[in-house]
């Protein structure tokens, strides 16, 4: 096919100084790239039945507008930040915990220069990216050995591998549980080398039953939180001292997964009866694990507490290299524990915060909201009571009460009316009940509720 006239050459559309623009910053071989896929196009529709009039000045700029937006699109990040107005604070789809400013600027801080990740400033030698964090956590959980990998589900392979493989381990069938995700804990112990051995029965679990399993193939005792899910009624679970005194009997070490990783939040907020890892390790607990970004509200990080000569062993398991974490991860975890050991995570990591938010506080900013968005083209705004939750396997069940400013869409659907939000820069991410749209100001951080405001008010 012959290239109608009007179209320029790719030599002279390079030499427009629109596209030598765009050169600067893409590069140029993308813009090449982009614009002969764009001339492509173009040359295929002015081929097409009904050419569209103009001259070649008019295709040229249609090329550069063109050319521009794709490698707008092309060069776009993926991952982008978004607004939580969904009222689920560990939010796994949304990236779980939102790091405190400190821990934000310490990972600025150390990303992009050399740091003493594993080298020994004192010593002037080769030291050990473990010992970071570990004061920092034996301070908040009162256990003297740490180690950190790459999330809580590495944690549970490492411990089981470093202390269980080729022997037992003893878990209650009540606690098989799936996390999320596809992470299943009688999979995981599997992968870790460990024979599951499993006691009891889905509702009830004696510590009778544990002793009852116990050979000379035992290594370890394992319990888990079930996080995400509650066993109502018949039930029955041993109390954590029961297996601490059971395993000590034996010598055998007791192993908790935790889960959340609750370092505060016990009975401060109602509704969250999520067990302290400081209680586990008091009550004797000889390794506990948790995620570093649900409760604690850190980095993505699983989190190894417990005796020394078993954190020992687990941190030596050849597995911890390909499980270990990064500088950045150091660096966000060490600066969230502080503000746990200055006792002012409350005030200062965004989860501990949004735990603690009063319902006057939230009705305060959902009121602001509300009256200012009133009269809105698109939707009627109004402020109602409602709920908010932990989630992110969480605190199961938890319901935090809040206040919502409620969207009523005009003419339109509730889902239309979410898509909109969607598609705002930043995003901003809703749920939708008895077809309102919900926001819920509780995880939305007070410094964006003006920059909400806006996205809102402007939506058209
Ligand atoms: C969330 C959770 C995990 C998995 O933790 P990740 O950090 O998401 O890998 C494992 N065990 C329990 C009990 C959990 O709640």
């Amino acid at each position: 096919m012959t290239t109608p006239r009007i179209l320029p050459s790719i030599d002279e559309l390079l030499q427009r100084t629109g596209l030598s623009g765009l050169e600067a910053e893409y590069g140029s071989s993308a813009v090449l790239a982009a614009v002969r896929a764009v001339t492509d196009t173009l040359r295929q529709e002015l081929g097409g039945p009904t050419p569209p009039a103009g001259d070649r000045e008019d295709a040229a700029q249609v090329i550069e507008r063109r050319t521009a937006r794709r490698l707008e699109l092309a060069f776009a990040p993926s991952l982008v930040p978004v607004i939580n107005a969904t009222g689920v604070i560990v939010h796994t789809n949304l990236g779980r915990a939102p790091l405190a400013a400190a821990a934000a600027r310490r990972v600025a801080d150390v990303a992009a220069g050399y740091t003493n990740l594993e080298y020994d400033l004192a010593e002037g030698q080769r030291g050990s990216r473990s010992v970071h964090a570990e004061r920092l956590l034996a301070q908040v959980t009162g256990a003297p050995a740490a180690a950190v990998v790459n999330n809580n589900a590495a944690a549970v392979l490492l411990i089981l591998a470093a202390l269980a493989s080729g022997r037992e381990a003893i878990v209650s069938r009540g606690e098989l549980v799936e996390i999320g995700g596809g992470f299943r804990i009688p999979d995981v112990m599997r992968l870790s080398g460990a024979d599951v051995r499993e006691v009891g029965t889905t509702n009830k679990t004696r510590t009778a039953d544990y002793a009852a399993a116990i050979s000379d193939r035992t290594a370890v005792i394992l319990r888990v939180h079930p996080s995400n899910f509650r066993i109502e009624g018949f039930t029955e679970r041993p109390a954590l001292d029961d297996l601490v005194a059971l395993g000590r009997r034996f010598a055998i070490p007791v192993v908790e997964d935790l889960g959340s990783g609750n370092l505060l939040h016990a009975q401060a907020v109602a509704g969250i009866g999520e067990p302290l890892v400081a209680a586990s390790v008091a009550a004797g607990a000889s390794v506990c694990c948790f995620s570093g970004d649900k409760l604690l509200g850190g980095p993505q990080a699983g989190i190894i507490v417990g005796d020394q000569a078993l954190v020992t062993r687990i941190r030596s398991h050849p597995l911890m290299r390909a499980l270990r974490v990064d500088k950045m991860t150091y660096a966000a975890l060490e600066a969230t524990l502080l503000e746990y050991a200055r006792g002012r995570a409350e005030a200062t990591v965004p989860v501990a915060r949004m735990l603690h938010a009063t319902v006057e506080v939230v009705a305060r900013r959902a009121t602001a909201l509300a009256d200012n968005l009133s009269g809105h083209p698109l939707f009627e705004p109004d402020v109602i009571a409602g709920v908010s939750t932990v989630g992110g396997g969480g605190a199961p069940g938890s319901e935090i009460p809040t206040r919502l400013v409620r969207l009523t869409a005009r003419g339109r659907s509730a889902s239309w009316l979410q898509r909109r939000l969607r598609q705002r820069r930043p995003p901003v991410i809703t749920r939708i009940e008895d077809d309102r749209v919900l926001v819920d100001l509780r995880t939305v951080a007070p410094e964006h509720d003006e920059q909400l405001l806006e996205l809102l008010r402007t939506l058209a």
